[in-house]
């Protein structure tokens, strides 16, 4: 129920993340109940769409490269595509530009 809801906002270019009605913890990736303590979560904005980068990778597979890396926002870790004007670098701050889902499916997120 929840992640419908979470692909349903995510379709809309909406990132919404379930957190724990109890401990407020993030319930990620998204589910019904709290990963710590079992009880309800419910779909909230993160306080912001900026994160720090984790870790990073150059993909030579497309016809341009690519950065792909982890981006941390609010506690939670996601993978997404980097596209700064500067070299990417661990620890830089880096805010979600755009998110959605792909024609195959697939969450993607994009971040500058
Ligand atoms: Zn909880």
């Amino acid at each position: 129920m929840i992640v419908e809801k979470f692909l349903n906002c995510l379709k809309d270019s909406k990132f919404v993340v379930p957190y724990c009605d109890r401990c407020n913890a993030p319930a990620w990736p998204p589910v019904d109940c709290c990963y710590t303590c079992m009880s309800k979560v419910k779909l909230k904005c993160t306080k912001s769409l900026k994160g720090h980068l984790i870790e990073y990778t150059t993909s030579y597979h497309l016809s341009k490269p690519l950065v792909f890396g982890i981006i941390e926002i609010d506690g939670i870790k996601l993978v997404g595509s980097v596209h700064s004007s500067v070299a990417p670098h661990v620890g830089m701050i880096l805010k979600m530009r755009n998110c959605g889902i792909s024609d195959n499916g697939t969450p993607y997120y994009e971040f500058d």
